[in-house]
């Protein structure tokens, strides 16, 4: 950032060339960019990697939260060498014991999900549960705040990043396209809401309560902003009230914003839930869950007894069914990936709960004793490092007004220390995230501010 070299690291600057000739932008994923070139890795292990230049780094971006027992651990490597051992790779394309197995412990974890389908990653499981409501309630509608990501679809596909000039008022945004293709004309059939903003959310759910099929929520706004209490609570209640099936987006909260979720942190029970990330272990995968009878629009014959005639009649009316289909949907490894995951965090969640609030406190100390008003934002083990003189942020206009830039050089800084998080990210925390590593990580951050090299960009 300082100079156009700042990295220093030839061997990634020359992979990011050749990328450049295959992949549009030399990345696979957008958000993989950053300036001046991303970091090419080539290892990981348990909470470092290490890149093509051989630098070693403290990981705190831990596949986007997908890595809850940080990376390579033995207990998923064992789990899927034995099911590999089974399996092969994907011999299956059957129903197969562990996809039950595996409901049955999601459920016993957050009991709202009465019935479970699986999916190959998170954008296809919001995508479903939207479908869901749709075929549920006949209505065509959704509902989604500023500020929340749920995947890459058209009708999530608004208001995630958008400059405030052009949002419109904060009791009132405007839809704005966040990707090229989306047309702002297409806003009616999604509609904004402010996070946080109960009264001005009763308005606007009750000016479209008729066309309305689902709200869509991250109950932590980007894993890491939590909605107040009495919103969640008063939001559960009004989209109850108002016949709007309530989706609950935990692909990141999920087995991060405590065992139970975001539903059980705030004790509110959705009717549709959407879950990725932590539960793969690593791999691809997401699940939708939720109450029987909106579930029960995906179930061929609506879960009547196929050689019933009149059943088999209607079943051959295929748009009655809402369709839900994929060659490797509950796959056996990422299902067995998910157990080992589930078997670790079941003992070891709690303490890396407790590991991350003794960081987070920590930091907060060393910040204030060198003069940077900073607090940090989030719940159970994910969090943002946020540059503010405020005592809490809201929503995503809020986090706006913090110092970004400052926060951005903070990241770099700690780069070059060896502290790996893509700029402005959030922290997410691993089994792996053990004492010494958080010492580490904070005798670098104390390096980083004794410097004082923290002075805008
Ligand atoms: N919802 C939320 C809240 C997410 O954080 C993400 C991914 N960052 C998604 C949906 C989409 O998941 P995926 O990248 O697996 O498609």
């Amino acid at each position: 950032l300082r100079t156009p070299d700042f990295w220093h690291k030839e061997n990634s600057k020359r992979c990011y060339e050749k990328a450049k000739e295959f992949l549009p932008g030399g990345v696979t994923a957008n958000i993989k960019h950053f300036p001046p070139y991303p970091i090419t890795m080539k290892r990981g292990e348990g909470a470092y990697i290490v890149d093509v230049d051989d630098n070693r780094y403290i990981d705190l971006l831990m596949g986007y939260g997908a890595l809850a027992l940080g990376h390579g651990h033995q207990k998923i490597k064992e789990a899927i060498e034995e099911q590999f051992q089974i399996d092969g790779t994907h011999l299956f394309g059957t129903p197969h014991e562990k996809e039950v197995s595996f409901a049955k412990r999601l459920q016993e974890h957050m009991p709202s999900l009465e019935k479970i389908r699986y999916t190959n990653s998170g954008t296809e499981a919001t995508l479903l549960a939207v479908r869901l409501a749709y075929a549920y309630t006949g209505k065509k509608k959704i509902a989604k705040f500023e500020g929340h990501y749920h995947g890459g679809f058209e009708e999530v596909l608004y208001s995630i990043t958008p400059t405030i000039s052009e949002a419109g008022p904060g009791e009132n945004p405007h839809p704005v396209p966040e990707s090229s293709e989306i047309e702002a004309g297409t806003d009616e059939d999604t509609v904004i809401l402010p996070f946080n903003q109960i009264e001005d959310c009763k308005n606007i759910l009750r000016r479209y309560k008729d066309e309305l099929a689902a709200v869509i929520v991250e109950p932590v706004q980007g894993g890491f902003i939590p909605a107040s209490r009495s919103f969640m609570k008063q939001l559960r209640e009004v989209t109850k009230e108002l016949g709007i099936v309530l989706i609950f987006d935990e692909v990141k909260t999920g087995f991060r914003t405590g065992l139970q979720g975001a539903q059980g942190f705030y004790n509110i029970k959705p009717d549709l839930t959407a879950l990725g990330k932590v539960i793969g272990g690593g791999f691809p995968f997401g699940v939708v869950g939720g109450k029987d009878e909106i579930m029960m629009e995906s179930s061929p014959n609506k879960g009547k007894d196929l050689f019933d005639a009149q059943t088999a009649k209607q079943a051959a009316n295929k748009s009655d069914v809402l369709f839900h289909s994929g060659t490797y949907n509950g796959h056996p490894m990422i299902l067995a990936a998910g157990h080992a995951t589930l078997d670790v965090l079941e003992h070891e969640y709690h303490d890396t709960e407790k590991r991350t609030n003794q960081f987070r406190k920590a930091l907060e100390d060393m910040f204030s004793a060198y003069g940077y008003p900073m607090i940090t934002v989030g719940t159970g083990t994910i969090f943002s490092v946020v540059l503010t003189e405020k005592e809490r942020l809201i929503n995503y206009r809020d986090f706006q007004k913090t110092n970004l830039q400052l926060r951005k050089q903070f990241d770099y800084c700690m780069l070059r220390e060896g502290v790996y998080t893509k700029p402005l990210n959030r922290y997410s925390m691993a089994t792996v995230h053990g004492d010494d590593v958080i010492e580490s990580i904070l005798q670098s951050t104390e390096r980083v501010l004794q410097r004082g090299g923290l002075s805008p960009i």
